[in-house]
């Protein structure tokens, strides 16, 4: 951390703020310049308050060196962190494949699908059981009925479950029923749900929130690995902006970019991310080429009666379709499924 002292601030009120950071365990290294002084500062700066040092009279500004998160950060660990769901280890060479509905509808649509997917060796399910909904007039979700029919048909095709938590009174549920729990872009920092993530070895798909930066991003997954749980992928699935053409913005730098930051494994989900069909495939090919550990698209047996997300849900067999064309960039990549 740098301290840049206000030009002219007394001598005294540099020492006074060095004393400080001493007894914090920190080395305060001071220059004194003609005209201001500056305090480098030594040692782990994560725990210090930027705010109470800045709001020192003779202070002009606090910057920070280090980077704010320890446990997800490449620093702290150089390998990739591999996590296993069903045999798919997420994070290495071999991509990580997630498919269903929206929304869990009924027992037919989760069988229909289902038999659709494991047949193409899908091994991992989406399915919404409880949905944030923008409005509160719109299907809300079967609940736990939705989680039961989702387990059912799930172990009915040897498949592993992914399902979202929108509320921490749902967890132990969610926890007993399903194989992953997603965390949706609207509750990236719900942070006593976080907490409560931390505290299981569940695996934990983390979604970027719908304006958070990467730093906030990261700092999110911070919260759950610093509970305890470490099992925790990351998921680009697009920002707002002012583009009203597609439904969010896919923010495809982020991939390799938290690839640089975090040893953490990153998906994409190229359906919210666009929120039109046709989209789906060239964005999936580009975030594969540029680096994801795999993706999680939305894939409903009959896409026009969905009740949440109709526009960008694919029909089993062009979801088919497109794993057979995404073939050539998961070679050129040196990845496989
Ligand atoms: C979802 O995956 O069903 C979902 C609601 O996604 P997001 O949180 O990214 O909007
Ligand atoms: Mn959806």
């Amino acid at each position: 951390m740098i301290i840049v002292m206000k030009a002219g601030a007394a001598q005294s009120e540099a020492i006074k703020i060095m004393e400080e950071l001493k007894e914090k365990g920190l080395q305060p290294v001071p220059l004194y310049g003609v005209e201001r002084t500056v305090i480098a500062v030594i040692g782990d700066e994560r725990d210090l308050n930027v705010g109470h040092l800045e709001s020192f009279p003779s202070v002009e500004k606090v910057m920070r060196v280090l980077q704010p998160f320890k446990l997800v950060s490449r620093e702290t660990q150089k390998e990739p962190t591999v996590i296993n769901v069903n045999g798919i280890k997420i994070g290495s060479k071999q991509l990580a494949a997630i498919a269903g509905p929206c929304s869990v509808e009924s027992e037919e649509q989760m069988e229909n699908v289902a038999a659709a997917l494991s047949k193409m060796g899908i091994k991992i399910l989406r399915g919404g059981a409880f949905k944030p909904r923008t409005g509160p007039y719109a299907f809300q979700g079967l609940g736990s009925e939705g989680l039961d029919i989702m387990r059912r048909v799930a172990d009915k095709y040897g498949m592993a479950t992914v399902t979202e938590v929108v509320d921490i009174r749902d967890l132990d549920e969610i926890a007993r029923k399903s194989d992953m729990i997603q965390v949706g872009a609207r509750n990236m920092q719900n942070f006593e749900l976080l907490k409560e993530l931390g505290a299981i070895q569940k695996p934990v798909l983390l979604k970027r929130g719908l304006s958070a930066t990467v730093e906030e991003f990261l700092l999110a997954a911070e919260y759950i690995l610093s509970g305890g749980n470490p099992n925790v992928i990351l998921c680009e699935r697009g920002i707002r902006t002012f583009e009203k053409d597609t439904r969010n913005t896919l923010a495809l730098a982020t991939i390799p970019l938290v690839k640089e930051m975090t040893h953490l494994p990153i998906i994409v989900d190229p359906s919210h991310a666009t929120g039109k069909r046709s989209l789906i495939e060239p964005m999936t090919k580009a975030a594969i080429a540029c680096g994801a550990d795999g993706f999680i698209i939305e894939v409903h047996p009959n896409p026009e009666q969905a009740l949440s997300d109709a526009s960008q849900q694919l029909l089993p067999e062009d979801f088919e379709q497109m794993m057979k064309n995404l073939m050539p960039i998961v070679k050129a990549v040196n990845r496989n499924f």
